[in-house]
């Protein structure tokens, strides 16, 4: 009997080597690229000591920098009691892939910290992302030409801030200190919409898809995000962004909310910021008024739906539960949401998925805009806006004395808005997940081998960072 591959002897990287692997494949790559591509780079494991509440505790944290063919190397750093290096790998990898995805020129890098930070007080977590940020500054892991970390699960603004300011304490002559880090609020050089990125990405990526009616109708589906029932597992950063704007300004209906402590389901459409609300106030989902809720909250991850996204961790839909998924199509917000093993069984179902690598993709985009913000030490924007709207408002002079007519008020406010610095960010990611889109469409198309968005992405991906490989030779 052939030896079939199942999660229990897949970690979380060999998954995703596994997936790079069916793309390897498609373009029959040399085994000695494909190694080189497939490999991390470096890794550093840090055990340092902080006293807390009088006694000395011991932290374990990790940054690996998966690939540097651009640089920096780019990716988040996680705060959850469960990482380890392993983990840490594979979503370096994943950044390596994701940044080639969308093109931003970038490395792939992650680093993770086991703590819990619900135990700790805001002075003893400062003190502690501040001793973990030196470790990674001394070693050669943090800077803003190398490696610059952002946000991700656990982490937020707040822990960039202290990072940042680590940083230029240390390196005081390092005019683009600010760089070294991402996701920083914006008093301390963030850049606008960087906080929803991730999630507002997600919702560009599900527009761009139903301008596609090939691939909708691949899904079994039809007209536009309008109507369609939803179910999102994790209203974290990216979950709620994306359940909010959805909800907000596509008109879908969030029919299900899966969260750590269970499910909430109304078939009418839950009223996200509420429920938001609720989780903040109350640590879960239980008890909310507008919905019915249902303790075993995965179980609604098979229930039937138009749009499946997981949006909290990775390896949720596994070999266990994979037949009985029942979504059309799947929006991958979460890093590694379906192991190798449940992907095989969701392609045999023929069940479209939108991968990880390509869908959380926004939030690194912005991070490239906030990189640049803080290297040019401009607001995007200052220079122009209003010698835009100047311009604006001599058009509309030039045409209602050529027309003897007078313009709208709606239309003459948009001709004559200048675009902010949000207006350019969203604009950019608007842009670049949509240009994303269309090359991963084309590929799947294009290629007779290729029968999924996922592989159709890694290839993508390989072939550019195989061309850089290429282009400066391997030494
Ligand atoms: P977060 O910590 O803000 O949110 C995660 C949410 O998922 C929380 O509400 C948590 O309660 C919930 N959750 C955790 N475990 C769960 C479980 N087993 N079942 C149901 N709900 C669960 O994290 P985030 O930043 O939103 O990240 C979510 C995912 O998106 C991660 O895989 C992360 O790597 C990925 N991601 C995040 C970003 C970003 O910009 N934040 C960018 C790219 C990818």
């Amino acid at each position: 009997m052939a030896n079939k591959i199942t999660q229990k002897t897949l970690s979380f990287s060999q998954s995703v080597n596994m997936m790079a692997d069916r793309a390897f494949k498609v373009l029959d790559m040399d085994p000695g690229v494909a190694a080189a591509i497939k490999s991390c780079d470096s890794i550093l494991q840090v055990n340092f000591p902080v006293t807390i509440r009088g006694r000395i505790e011991v932290f374990t944290g990790w940054r690996a920098t998966h690939s540097t063919h651009r640089l920096p190397s780019k990716g988040g750093i996680r705060y959850a009691t469960m990482v380890d290096q392993d983990e840490v790998e594979a979503l370096a990898a994943l950044m390596t892939y994701k940044c080639a995805i969308v093109d931003v020129p970038f490395g792939g890098s992650k680093g993770g910290l086991a703590i819990d930070p619900s135990r700790y007080s805001r002075e003893e977590m400062q003190l502690i992302t501040r001793r973990f940020a030196r470790e990674l500054i001394e070693k050669g892991f943090l800077s803003p030409a190398t490696n610059v970390p952002a946000p991700d699960m656990g982490t937020g603004e707040r822990e960039m801030a202290w990072i940042a300011d680590t940083y230029k304490q240390l390196h005081p002559e390092d005019i683009n200190y600010s760089a070294c880090v991402t996701g920083k609020p914006l008093a301390h050089g963030g850049v606008r919409g960087r906080m929803e990125a991730t999630g507002r990405g997600v919702v560009y990526v599900i527009r761009e898809f139903f301008r596609h009616p090939q691939d909708v109708n691949a899904a079994g589906l039809d007209g536009g995000p309008g109507g369609k029932r939803i179910i999102i597992q994790g209203l974290g950063n990216v979950g709620y962004h994306a359940a909010r704007l959805l909800q907000e300004e596509d008109e879908a209906r969030i029919i299900a909310i899966v969260e750590r402590d269970g499910a909430i389901i109304n078939e009418a459409g839950l009223p996200v910021e509420k429920l938001k609300e609720y989780i903040i106030q109350n640590g879960g989902v239980k008890g909310f008024p507008d919905g019915k809720y249902i303790e075993n909250g995965n179980t609604i991850l098979e229930m039937e739906c138009d749009i499946l996204i997981p949006a909290a961790m990775e390896g949720q839909i596994t070999e266990e539960n994979a037949g009985r998924i029942s979504a059309r199509l799947i929006i991958e917000a979460a890093n590694g949401p379906i192991t190798f093993a449940a992907d095989e069984i969701l392609r045999a179902k023929g069940i479209p998925i939108l991968p990880d690598a390509y869908v959380n993709a926004g939030g690194v985009t912005v991070s490239y805009f906030e990189w640049i913000r803080n290297l040019s030490h401009i607001r995007f924007g200052r220079m122009g806006r209003r010698f835009d709207e100047m311009r604006g408002e001599h058009l509309i002079t030039a045409i209602e004395s050529a027309t003897q007519g007078t313009t709208q008020e709606w239309l003459k406010n948009k001709i004559i808005h200048g675009a902010d610095e949000l207006d350019l960010v969203r604009s950019g990611l608007d842009d670049t997940m949509r240009m994303a889109y269309q090359e991963l469409s084309s590929t799947l198309h294009e290629y007779d081998a290729i029968t999924d968005f996922r592989t159709a992405a890694y290839v993508i991906a390989i072939k550019k960072i195989a061309r850089s490989y290429f282009d400066i030779g391997v030494n």
